[in-house]
């Protein structure tokens, strides 16, 4: 089993082209198979190194190595000349003159008279005579490949089951390379060169997205005609928007180094594409990793309908793996952000203890369950870090009667060293009736006092993290 990925370096890595990279990367994975890269970068014009290495580091980051190093398409020229060569000197492919003027002209009669654009094939008998007068004319041509009407072409494709074209639906004779001088062949074009590249890298199965079917019938004429065994296909679901149309630039974020930027880790992105288009087994769940999906992948789970885009699903694996990588893990990735905030330094301008890696670890365990995005993480620790300022409703609930009464009590009965958890819920306790409020007066007190709102973590978790710190007098103590 040998697959590849063929990206054109025409942009940076997209979400569909990464897609349908994981399906190649799980079947050769799944198989013992190879996977390999081809970048297509005959389009001289649109094609960048630097959309290459954005295409290599997003493949590479997602976590789908491949196998050997990447063909580089335009450096097999020469091969795809020989084959045009091949197929001209078996008459199956010509030199068609018709000027652009000429076939903008079939092109409106064809439309006036409400038939589907085609070539009509006009150049495919021309005389040595005919042709020596065009290029007289100062004529270039291009090389197009003969279509036959009324062949059919079947294949049998992995996901869509049993496939069937008609010739007469493929728009005539196809151009295989680009004008010319009559005694030179073109540049190559793609139906082409993906052949001729598929034949010579041995690749056993083509796996891309639907946009391909109608290449697909023209390149098993290709294969034909070139003598070649073609390979199995299987042609994948296409991503759609919410509106239910193919995703494409216009929705926004579509290139995965967007995703990267805003915060999404290569885990949940990669788990979450591979759900793009196919249902793991009953029992496996939504969560799992490349390697579990490639012990279970194959086609016959892969679904024919496209696949919605959908953000919660992406945002929910998203903070599952957060979570799975544990509290350390977190910690290690967070900091950076913490620090690029001046909130953790080593300078006396900030509290020491927000510089302990123990204590940050335990602040990560505490606001690491509410997570979606790492930059979550940047504002749920914001309070911890620096004092926050009373919102609204932290006001409000310190005007609540008994509210500060309660505090006040609270802060006479706080030690000055270590408070550990049953301590702390004895003193909750003890404050109360001091004060004679309800607990949750004080416990809303409380939070509102430490966090300065009324949303938050754990209270006596958060509680106990800000007294390590030595933060709880302070911020108690100014609400009084
Ligand atoms: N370069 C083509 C693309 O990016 C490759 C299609 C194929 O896999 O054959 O769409």
């Amino acid at each position: 089993m040998r697959v590849r990925l063929a990206p054109s370096p025409t942009g940076t890595l997209h979400i569909g082209t990464a897609r349908t990279a994981v399906f190649n990367w799980l079947f050769a994975r799944h198989h013992g198979g190879s996977f390999l890269l081809r970048i297509e970068d005959t389009d001289r014009e649109r094609s960048r190194p630097e959309f290459t290495e954005n295409i290599l580091e997003g493949l590479s980051w997602l976590g789908l190595d491949w196998d050997g190093e990447p063909v580089i398409q335009s450096a097999r020229l020469a091969e795809h000349r020989a084959a045009i060569q091949q197929l001209l000197a078996a008459g199956k492919a010509y030199r068609c003159y018709a000027s652009e003027a000429e076939l903008t002209a079939m092109r409106e009669h064809q439309a006036a008279s409400k038939q589907a654009p085609r070539y009509d094939n006009r150049h495919r008998h021309l005389t040595p005579e005919q042709e020596q007068a065009f290029i007289a004319e100062g004529r270039e041509p291009v090389i197009r490949f003969r279509i036959e009407d009324d062949r059919t072409i079947t294949w049998t494709d992995l996901v869509r089951g049993q496939m069937r074209w008609s010739g007469a639906d493929l728009g005539g004779d196809m151009v295989i390379a680009r004008r010319a001088p009559a005694d030179r062949i073109g540049d190559p074009l793609y139906n082409l060169v993906v052949v001729v590249d598929d034949a010579a890298m041995a690749i056993s199965h083509v796996i891309r997205g639907e946009d391909h079917i109608a290449n697909t019938a023209k390149q098993l004429l290709l294969y034909e005609a070139l003598g070649v065994e073609p390979p199995v296909f299987a042609h994948t679901p296409l991503i759609l928007n919410q509106a239910g149309k193919k995703l494409s630039k216009r929705d926004g974020v579509t290139s995965i180094s967007d995703f990267r930027a805003m915060g999404y880790t290569a885990q949940a992105l990669a788990n979450y594409m591979t759900l793009l288009g196919w249902s793991p087994p009953e029992g496996m769940g939504e969560r799992f990793t490349l390697e579990q999906a490639a012990g279970v992948f194959g086609f016959e789970r892969v679904n024919r309908a496209g696949a919605r885009f959908d953000w919660d699903k992406l945002n929910w694996l998203n903070g599952q793996v957060l979570r799975e990588q544990g509290p350390e893990a977190l910690r290690q990735q967070l900091l950076p952000l913490w620090q690029a905030r001046g909130w953790v330094d080593s300078s006396s301008a900030t509290n020491p203890v927000h510089a302990d890696p123990a204590w940050q670890r335990d602040l990560c365990e505490l606001i690491g369950a509410s997570l979606t995005l790492l930059a979550d993480g940047v504002e749920q620790a914001e309070p911890f870090l620096s004092l926050p300022p009373l919102q609204e409703g932290a006001s409000q609930q310190l005007e609540v009667e008994g509210a500060r009464p309660a505090l006040a009590a609270l802060l006479d009965r706080l030690p000055e060293g270590p408070l550990a958890a049953d301590q702390a819920q004895e003193l909750l306790g003890e404050a109360t009736k001091a004060a004679g409020v309800k607990k949750g007066v004080l416990m809303k007190s409380l939070r509102a006092a430490l966090l300065g709102s009324l949303q938050g973590p754990d209270l006596l978790a958060t509680w106990l993290l800000l007294h390590r710190s030595g933060d709880d007098r302070s911020r108690i103590s100014r609400c009084l």
